[in-house]
């Protein structure tokens, strides 16, 4: 806490007679001192409160001492009245609001956590505190991300992490930086537990919390991809997944800017399908040329659907010349029809 002292009244009186001169009119001036943080101008509370008199004429001033008591407290209950003091208490009363929300938030995801763990689902995240489940573990290996994988008779089965991290904050991070969507996110290695087990892991705080996606989506990202990862193997055939995965959500454009850069990351390793995919995607969006460059790659590695699409493209371009396409597939070795 910091303090700040500002002018917070100014008046006159006429209920006091100076000593000096008989004069009536008195100059009161009222001071606040009050508590803020990091915003000078945003008081908490008020911490004191002061008044100062002088006489407009002479301008002999007062303590407080050479005032009757009771008029002093009368001045000083005139300078601060009750409803200017309010916004005196701003910073307070804004941070007891925000405090309502964020323990409301919290209780929101008390309520969700259970009912999750209640009825589990596939995909569903769990927030993992190990050290309540596995003893001796270095202390930077303290938080797992874990994925519901599958659900039967009241047993659930999730896979781990590879990566176990020290802070908390770095699950959410995995989630909304949409990590968890590469297949080697999570171990291969399933780990079961029954609903009264991760029930009571979660009274006993190893499970922090539970994140169900909606629309394959958590925090804006999408997290859950559908397709299989079977090229994982095959040199830019991870990237051409990712970027799939991210069109299968492609209604959001961040999605579909994703799913280019991955694309463009497979074509560029010379993966045929990953090549096809983002001329695809550049003739979505009017790319014509790049789109045929790309097209022409994947069709000379045999790519059936490519030369269709080449040829048909082609056909509908001035620039594009059919016969030279036609014989450079030739020349790698595949038959024109
Ligand atoms: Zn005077």
């Amino acid at each position: 806490m910091e303090y700040r002292q500002v002018v917070f009244n100014e008046s006159t009186i006429d209920s006091l007679v100076c000593h000096s001169c008989d004069s009536k009119q008195h100059y009161v001036v009222a001071t606040i001192k009050y508590a803020f943080m990091f915003l000078e101008y945003l008081p908490f509370f008020p911490v004191k409160k002061s008044i100062k008199i002088s006489c407009q004429h002479c301008q002999t001033t007062y303590q407080n001492k050479a005032i009757n008591g009771d008029l002093y407290k009368k001045i000083k209950q005139e300078s601060f009245k009750f409803l200017k003091l309010i916004p005196m208490y701003s910073g307070l009363i804004i941070s007891l609001i925000l405090f309502l929300f964020w323990s409301y938030g919290k209780y929101q995801e008390h309520v969700f956590a259970q009912e999750y763990i209640g009825s589990p689902k596939v995909n569903d995240f769990y927030y993992i505190d190990h050290s309540g489940i596995k003893e001796q573990l270095r202390p930077n290996q303290k938080y797992l991300l874990a994925k519901v994988v599958s659900t039967n008779d009241n047993i659930v089965s999730m896979v781990y992490s590879r990566f176990r991290f020290t802070h908390k904050s770095s699950l959410e991070k995995d989630l909304r930086g949409g990590m968890v969507i590469d297949p080697r996110y999570f171990d291969q290695k399933h780990h079961q537990f029954s609903i009264e087990q991760l029930t009571r892991l979660y009274e006993q705080n190893s499970v922090l919390t539970v994140q169900r996606p909606f629309n394959y989506r958590l925090f804006g990202n999408v997290v859950v991809s559908t397709f299989s990862a079977s090229n994982k193997k095959v040199r830019g055939g991870r990237e051409n997944d990712q970027g799939l995965a991210f069109m299968q959500h492609s209604d959001v454009q961040s999605n579909v800017e994703n799913a280019e850069k991955y694309f463009l990351q497979s074509a560029t390793m010379g993966y045929s399908k990953g090549q096809f995919n983002l001329a695809r995607l550049y003739l979505t969006s009017n790319r014509i040329n790049k789109a045929l460059s790309w097209l022409k790659k994947s069709a000379l590695q045999g790519n059936e659907q490519a030369i269709k699409l080449y040829w048909h493209h082609c056909e509908k371009t001035e620039n594009c010349e059919v016969s030279a396409f036609e014989q450079a597939l030739s020349d790698s070795g595949f038959i024109v029809k």
